[in-house]
């Protein structure tokens, strides 16, 4: 069995979840956070922000040699954006679960693209798609010193 040391680091990941342009614009910010409160992950880091063209061709590097990779990089510098950073046990993986699809048509009712959204390039928010990826994209949007380190009081309620 692990030790309790190694059980905490579990609960530790980390994964950056972004409320998309059209989140912003739509009065969807609120809603977004709620739902990843109300599971139980933490907060450790949120800003308000419009980024430039030239950081989200950095955030979506992986894309750059799809066609669609311009015309995103565009929308996601045209209005504010809310990057957050979540923690908790499984966070990248169950996140992905949360937001859905990419295509909202496949996502699922109770996932916040499916309850949300209805077409690709609009699907309203972002989520790391790995524990890799989500270290490169937390370092991108956050100084180290911007991502905060604290106890959530409900953690003993969270965790066993
Ligand atoms: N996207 C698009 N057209 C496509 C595929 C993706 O406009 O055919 C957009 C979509 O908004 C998606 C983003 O590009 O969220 C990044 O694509 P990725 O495959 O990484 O999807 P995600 O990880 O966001 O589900
Ligand atoms: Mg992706």
């Amino acid at each position: 069995t692990l030790s309790n040391s190694k059980v905490a680091e579990r609960n530790k990941e980390r994964s950056l979840i972004m409320i998309k342009p059209n989140g912003v614009q739509r009065g969807l910010v609120g809603e977004v956070i709620k739902r990843f409160e109300q599971k139980g992950f933490k907060l450790v880091a949120m800003k308000f922000t419009q980024a430039s063209e030239e950081h989200m061709k950095t955030h979506y590097k992986d894309l750059e040699k799809l066609k669609f990779y311009p015309g995103l990089c565009k929308y996601m510098s045209s209005n504010p954006v809310v990057p957050m950073v979540w923690e908790g046990l499984g966070v990248v993986k169950t996140g992905r679960v949360m937001l859905g699809e990419t295509d909202p048509a496949k996502s699922l009712p109770g996932t916040i693209r499916g309850d949300f959204s209805v077409h690709i390039g609009r699907n309203l928010v972002h989520g790391s798609d790995s524990v890799e990826s989500a270290k490169k994209e937390i370092a991108l949007w956050f100084k180290d010193d911007e991502v905060v380190t604290y106890t959530a009081g409900n953690n003993e309620w969270i965790y066993e």
